[in-house]
């Protein structure tokens, strides 16, 4: 099996349930919440909760 990288990616509009088309793309976990904690706080001025890191992480696929 020759790829041993596997990008995960998450659609801001799994999490947040509106048509917002930010898009997180990263090789780990870290990486997504990190991303997507920035684009939670700046563009949707959501606070990171607890509540929103599960939700980020269950909407987290392999790309
Ligand atoms: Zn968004």
């Amino acid at each position: 099996m020759g790829k041993v990288e596997m990008e995960k990616i998450l659609r801001c509009a799994e999490v947040s349930g509106s048509a917002c088309a930010f898009v997180a793309r990263g090789k780990t976990l870290d990486e997504i919440l990190q991303q997507a904690g920035k684009h939670a706080t700046e563009v949707h001025k959501l606070q990171v909760t607890p509540e929103l890191v599960e939700a980020v992480k269950k909407a987290v696929k392999e790309a």
